[in-house]
């Protein structure tokens, strides 16, 4: 710079480039730091489940054959825990891989037809009542169909997991958008908590979810899927009340590269 001269309109161009650099090595290093703590939470997490398991194990291994009581608790719950974290590395791949890919599999996808075999498979699993209230606007979408199908699993299986109710789906359509609403009667989420759900591993009550199978991977796949479509998702929620997380998708997701800019309202 002290050696060749530079002129105005190349002064300004220069100070415009390092600027821009500046932004991007900021970016860069920001986003860096979000994937190391990434790899550290889930790392904990998974730890956690390990050093549990060790748990139990050794609580077989001393105690196991003298009593019957200690033997079922410890096999309960080793199996609880390796489910969990079977479940745990299924949704971490999930996570990496919709954080990979660029390109969803768009095709014609009607919200009432896949709500409808989402709640299929939950009866398969349990006789809990799920509703569906459809309305008549509500148009074919273009989307991912499997990638829907896993995001209405997430809200149904939290509706179901938080609640011993009735779980209520609604669908509506207008202005080129459709709304899924899914509706439940149960615990609730605190206000002050209500903007965390969609973080990483995050879970309101730790201990209270151990119990439920919960890996606080669910909301932020949900949130993921419904950026990539291009749409919203929110949740309205009161204490021992109940939680509606309601998602809206346009019925043509705008054309380019998968995005990351969703807005999450909250
Ligand atoms: P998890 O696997 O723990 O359910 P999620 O990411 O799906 O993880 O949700 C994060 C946390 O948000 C949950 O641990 C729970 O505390 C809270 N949550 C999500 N959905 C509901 C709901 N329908 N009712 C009450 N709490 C909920």
């Amino acid at each position: 710079f002290n050696t060749i001269p530079l002129q105005g309109s190349a002064r300004d161009e220069l100070y415009d480039l390092t600027e821009t650099f500046n932004r991007m090595i900021g970016r860069l290093e920001e986003s860096f730091w979000k994937q190391q703590q990434f790899v550290s939470d889930a790392s904990h997490e998974l730890n956690t489940m390990l050093t549990i398991i060790e748990g139990y194990a050794n609580m077989l291994k001393r105690w196991g054959n003298e009593d019957q009581a200690v033997q079922e608790e410890a096999i309960q719950s080793i199996y609880e825990e390796t489910k969990r974290m079977r479940k745990m590395t299924r949704q971490l791949l999930m996570l990496a891989s919709s954080q990979q890919s660029t390109k969803l599999n768009l095709e014609p996808v009607n919200m009432v037809e896949v709500c409808q075999q989402v709640i299929a498979r939950f009866h398969l699993i349990n006789e809990r009542t799920i509703r569906l209230h459809a309305s008549p606007g509500a148009k074919d979408i273009e989307a991912d169909r499997n990638k829907i199908e896993q995001l209405l699993i997430i809200l149904v299986d939290n509706a179901q997991k938080y609640s011993s109710q009735v779980v209520d789906i609604f669908i509506s359509g207008k202005d080129g958008e459709v709304t899924v609403a899914v509706k439940d009667q149960g615990i609730g989420i605190p206000q002050h908590e209500i903007k965390h759900v969609f973080e990483r591993f995050y879970r309101v009550d730790n201990s209270r979810h151990r119990k439920t199978g919960g890996t606080g991977l669910g909301l932020p796949i949900a949130k993921s899927i419904v950026q990539e479509h291009d749409g919203l998702i929110w949740i309205e929620s009161e204490e021992g009340e109940g939680t509606t997380v309601s998602v809206r998708l346009p019925v043509r997701p705008a054309p380019g590269p998968a995005k990351k800019s969703g807005e999450i309202r909250c």
